[in-house]
């Protein structure tokens, strides 16, 4: 029998009487040049060339990073906490600036 381990918690699954959840990322950077050209202002794209030039090894660095495929077993409570709140915001923003 294959014992599978939420990504989560770190707890087993028993699949005898759990169900295993299974989410898939897959994140890609996307760069809209047409947002770009449609905004052309020259001094504003003369700046931005600018700065291009002195970060691009951050830029590329930033980019291999952004890009993420991956596959995650998650238990039931897990599953649950995680739909609650799927892109992990703290729980200050996930109540809404209520507080402020
Ligand atoms: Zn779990």
């Amino acid at each position: 029998m294959i014992h599978y381990i939420c990504d989560r918690c770190k707890r087993q699954i028993n699949t005898a009487d759990q169900t295993r959840y299974v989410i898939q990322i897959d994140i890609q950077s996307v760069v809209d040049n047409s947002q770009v050209e449609m905004e052309e202002d020259i001094d504003h794209l003369a700046e931005l060339h600018q700065m291009l030039e002195g970060m691009n090894q951050e830029v590329l660095n930033e980019e291999a990073q952004s890009s993420h495929h991956g596959q995650y077993d998650l238990c039931p409570e897990c599953h649950r906490q995680f739909l609650k709140n799927p892109l992990g915001r703290d729980s200050m923003l996930a109540l809404g600036f209520s507080n402020n």
